[in-house]
């Protein structure tokens, strides 16, 4: 029987970029050797993406629609992919064609020489101005530094995981604030790269503007690093040997001059040490605000609809049990 492989492409308003991407992808699929399925997850889109993608799954049996109750973000849109994909390979990637699909052969290619993980690392992003290039070198420096696991710099959302990391996937990394690429280069297996050239994106604009990446990246330091709760500790010992020196001073200054004044040196000081109170205050806050929305345990996602999806996958029943 002929292997499948499952390809999972999260949309969120992308109707400019649908059509050529679809054109793309189906052509190289077409003319692979392995069977497939095209996996399309509508992440709440607000443009007629979904209608789009509901006459692409209309022409085609392979393609599989499923749509979100609203936006959910691109890696729920992701695990909401791998939950109903069925394939023997499983290949993430964008719908806007900077990911581009002339990369799948040689993805199936490295599965055939019995790798399970592989990350597609940009070599070159057309599209990306330079404060996010910037930020991005820079995220990868201080998350490296932080945490306990490696990260691959510049590794992007276009990765591909074979049956059995997919099942890994699926059950043990349900966090409902997470880095899915974080996870997906730390479960092991055998594991390799392809690096690539991301192209500009063929139509539409990015949805990640700073903010909501400054919030990505503060949240994928916490869930992979306990670094910056010990903050507390470090700052506890500067202060008690900054007071200890203050104290010698004081004493000092009072020996040789009598009762000091230093109103402006009390005021420095008392700005200062609040500051690092409220910071480190903040920083545990943070983390019990994850805590909380863990231990709410809401779905990852909600499905409105699907296409061409038979039934209740077999994967989405393990979840069910969860
Ligand atoms: N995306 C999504 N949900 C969102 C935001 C983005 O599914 O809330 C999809 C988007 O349609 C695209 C992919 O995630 O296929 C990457 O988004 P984008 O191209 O905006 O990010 P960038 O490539 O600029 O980092
Ligand atoms: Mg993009």
């Amino acid at each position: 029987m002929k292997k499948v492989v499952s390809v999972v492409v999260s949309v969120y308003n992308e109707q400019k970029a649908l059509q050529a991407f679809y054109q793309e992808t189906s052509r190289i699929l077409q003319t692979l050797t392995w069977d497939y399925e095209l996996i399309f997850v509508n992440d709440g889109s607000v443009d007629d993406s979904l209608s789009v993608l509901k006459d692409f799954a209309r022409q085609n049996e392979k393609v599989k629609l499923i749509s979100f109750s609203r936006n959910f973000g691109h890696e729920a849109a992701m695990i909401a992919g791998l939950d109903y994909a069925v394939g023997d390979c499983i290949i993430c990637m964008d719908a806007d064609l900077q990911h581009p699909p002339e990369y799948i052969p040689k993805i199936l290619e490295k599965m055939e020489e019995g790798f399970q993980v592989i990350n597609m690392v940009r070599t070159k992003n057309d599209s990306a101005g330079w404060l996010k290039s910037i930020t991005s070198v820079g995220f990868y420096k201080v998350i490296n530094a932080l945490s306990d696991v490696k990260f691959e710099n510049n590794a992007s959302d276009f990765f591909a995981v074979d049956a059995q990391a997919a099942a890994v996937l699926r059950q043990d990394y349900r966090e409902k604030v997470r880095f899915l690429r974080g996870f997906v280069q730390n479960i092991g297996f055998r594991k390799t790269t392809i690096e690539f050239e991301a192209r500009a994106r063929v139509a539409g604009e990015s949805k990640y503007n700073i903010k909501k990446l400054f919030t990505f990246s503060m949240n994928t330091i916490m869930c992979f690093s306990n670094m910056p709760l010990k903050l507390g500790i470090y700052a506890g010992i500067f202060s008690a040997i900054l007071g200890f020196l203050m104290m010698l001073y004081t004493i000092y200054s009072w020996i040789q001059v009598g009762t000091p004044s230093g109103y402006a040196t009390i005021v420095v000081l008392l700005c200062f040490m609040f500051a690092v109170l409220f910071l480190i205050v903040g920083i545990i806050g943070e983390y019990i605000a994850i805590l909380f929305t863990e231990l709410k345990g809401r779905p990852i996602y909600i499905v409105g609809e699907t296409c061409n999806i038979k039934g209740k996958t077999q994967n989405k029943q393990e979840e069910k049990i969860e």
